[in-house]
């Protein structure tokens, strides 16, 4: 408990519904601790008829900021005075900064999964990368990795009420971005075996791996992973899924979610704080 709490101090929000289970709360007045500054995060219960009202009272407290989670990620964007170009394309908001009383809405989880590639040594700016899912994930990295300049993107969805979602986003990176994106049925494994073998990077952005269908893979036939395949599974808890016991078994390099979790958490940290959140730190505390 921060014992230095004086009148200068700031609140910067998670608003969510159910919200309380969150580690972010803990992981980032842990890190506002470490580097001493003034800012205490809070978790708040906001249900989409409260969001409206809840966001006149952030404008109102003059909170610093704000997360934003289920069910009010798409909602919220039509209450903000700005949005960042990939917010316009995903739909999807999960940061709001309020600069002197301006909200602008980003989007950080594209930009942690793209930072924890590059901090993990892979390159993938110019090339082509399979995706797995249409959700709010996906969607994110989809957005992101065409607006940081992967040349294609191949997405893989499930016919279900993400699909058209997905369809949609794709046209819209299609249209703004120089990225080609293309969505194709999960249900293609000819077409998924085709595109992961032309791709440098597998991303699973779906639920499948994680409880409850912990223990499953949507890639089950090893042959369809070469050795020089980079595999990265959105999901960090189990650490290692079972698509990345497939992929390590395989020979690739493999990647869990953590360091997008984490790097998404420091995006945000760098929009509310202007600081670099100690990122080792973090690891560390979180374990
Ligand atoms: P979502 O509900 O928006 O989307 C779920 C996706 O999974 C959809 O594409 C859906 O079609 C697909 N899916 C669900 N069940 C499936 C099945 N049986 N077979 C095939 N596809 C199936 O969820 P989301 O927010 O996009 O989250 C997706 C995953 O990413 C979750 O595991 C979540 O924990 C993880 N995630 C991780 C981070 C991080 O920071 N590491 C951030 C966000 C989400």
């Amino acid at each position: 408990m921060r014992a230095n709490i004086d009148g200068h101090f700031l609140l910067i929000g998670l608003m969510a519904y159910p919200i309380r289970h969150s580690l972010s709360p803990k992981m980032q007045n842990i890190i506002y601790s470490k580097l001493d500054v003034p800012y205490v995060y809070l978790a708040f219960e906001v249900t989409q008829e409260k969001l409206p009202d809840a966001i006149k009272g952030l404008r109102a407290l003059g909170l610093r900021g704000s997360a934003v989670s289920m069910p009010n990620k798409q909602l919220v964007c039509q209450y903000l005075d700005k949005l960042t170009p990939a917010v316009e394309l995903i739909g999807a908001c999960n940061t709001i900064s309020n600069d002197d009383g301006v909200l602008t809405g980003y989007n950080t989880d594209g930009m942690g999964y793209m930072r924890s590639l590059k901090e993990a040594g892979v390159d993938i700016i110019g090339k082509k990368m399979t995706l797995l899912g249409g959700g709010g994930a996906a969607s994110a990295i989809a957005v992101q990795a065409a607006l940081d300049g992967v040349k294609e993107i191949s997405i893989f969805n499930q016919q279900d009420e993400c699909f058209d979602k997905i369809v949609e986003i794709a046209k819209r990176i299609n249209d703004k971005t120089n990225c080609k994106a293309t969505v194709y049925d999960l249900a293609d494994k000819a077409k998924l075996r085709q595109e992961i073998a032309e791709s440098t990077v597998l991303c699973n952005a779906t639920g499948v791996g994680m409880k409850p269908l912990e223990g499953q893979s949507l890639i089950t036939d090893p042959s369809m992973l070469r050795k020089d395949l980079v595999v990265t599974d959105c999901i960090y808890s189990p650490r290692k899924t079972k698509l990345l016991e497939i992929a390590e078994a395989q020979g690739c390099k493999i990647l869990n979610g953590i360091g997008m979790m984490l790097w998404q958490g420091h995006a945000q940290i760098k929009i509310w704080t202007g600081q670099d959140a100690p990122i080792d730190y973090v690891k560390e505390k979180m374990g």
